[in-house]
């Protein structure tokens, strides 16, 4: 049984895109490895500083919508990072010891240097959030984590930091290999990326009646202007959803829309029917959490202590190695 570590920010409510390229991965590891899930809310506020407001509900939400997908906290260590404050602790440690060239190295702190729409990100956070991610990581020992390609770096600097702990002090801390999770191409209602920052996603709270109604004003092929015209499933919306949501169908509508054999008014009733049935289960169990605010926190309060006890004697190693206390 591998330790696995994953995050996941508290944007909003998930959508089907974050389900399919991240939350169905974690409930195949949670059934044969040993997990720690978290809502990584520290990480909320390298970017999102400026306004917290919607932070404390975010928060709640994504743990809700987790536990609805069937993320099972009796399978999983699912905590809340601020409530394991070890973590900000293990970042602040670990600071002392990452060149900054390391970190301006990272492409997304690249990318940001390059944006100048964006200045008020220039922040000490935004730079060191590489050593939190690495502090979220080493803190559980993590043997591996799932990553896609944008992240790889990332993991490649948590390797990197714990190599320099270890050799600069009693080696204590594990390097993590990476899982590589296959990207899933989902795009949103505009043919873009699904995004909740560009507003053409399909996401958890949307009501069912809302989600048809997404599904319906989703473009297609821009090229078939006609029923009779063929189509090419490859740069359409709606084919991505049925890839994953109904997989069974998928070469069937891939060969119907090739030879005009549907029109997109039934290839995308098709595949509501099989979202609605997916989405539905997920929309309602998530609300029911979200109307018992106890409940929730009891979850989470439960997590928090299963992971704070592994956290304690990490940082006990920890502050031992280098020397800490008196
Ligand atoms: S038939 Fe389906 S897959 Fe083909 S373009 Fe229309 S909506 Fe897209």
């Amino acid at each position: 049984m591998k330790t696995i570590v994953s995050g996941a920010r508290p944007t909003g409510s998930l959508h089907l895109g974050n389900y399919a390229g991240a939350i169905a991965n974690w409930l195949r590891l949670q059934e044969t490895e040993h997990c720690y899930f978290f809502v990584a809310n520290y990480h909320m506020l390298t970017t999102g500083f400026l306004d917290v407001s919607q932070l404390h509900e975010n928060t709640g939400i994504v743990l809700a919508e987790l536990l609805a997908m069937g993320v099972d906290p009796d399978k999983v260590t699912l905590f809340v990072q601020s409530d394991v404050r070890e973590h900000a602790e293990f970042c602040m440690l670990l600071s002392m010891l990452t060149p900054v060239s390391w970190l301006e190295r990272n492409p997304t702190y690249k990318d940001l240097m390059d944006n100048l729409d964006q200045p008020e990100l220039r922040t000490a956070g935004f730079l060191n959030y590489p050593v939190l991610m690495a502090a979220d990581i080493l803190m559980y020992k993590a043997d591996a984590v799932p990553v896609g390609q944008d992240q790889a770096p990332h993991l490649e600097i948590t390797r990197e930091i714990a190599r320099r702990f270890n050799h600069l002090y009693d080696g204590v801390l594990r390097e993590p290999q990476a899982i590589h999770i296959s990207p899933v191409l989902m795009r949103g209602m505009d043919g873009r990326k699904m995004s909740k920052s560009y507003g053409n996603a399909i996401s958890f709270q949307d009501t069912p009646e809302t989600v048809r109604e997404k599904i319906r004003l989703t473009v297609t092929d821009p090229a078939r202007v006609r029923r009779n015209d063929p189509g090419n499933p490859d740069v359409c919306s709606v084919f991505d959803l049925h890839k994953v949501f109904n997989p069974d169908e998928a070469p069937e509508i891939r060969h119907l829309c090739q030879t005009a054999g549907i029109g997109c008014v039934e290839c995308k009733k098709r595949v509501a029917e099989k979202i609605a049935a997916f989405h539905t289960p997920i929309h309602e169990k998530s609300r029911e959490l979200l109307a018992h605010p106890a409940r929730l926190a009891d979850i989470a309060a439960d997590g928090a202590k299963k992971a704070a006890a592994v956290a304690a004697d990490t940082m006990a190693e920890v502050r031992e190695a280098m020397n800490l206390g008196i």
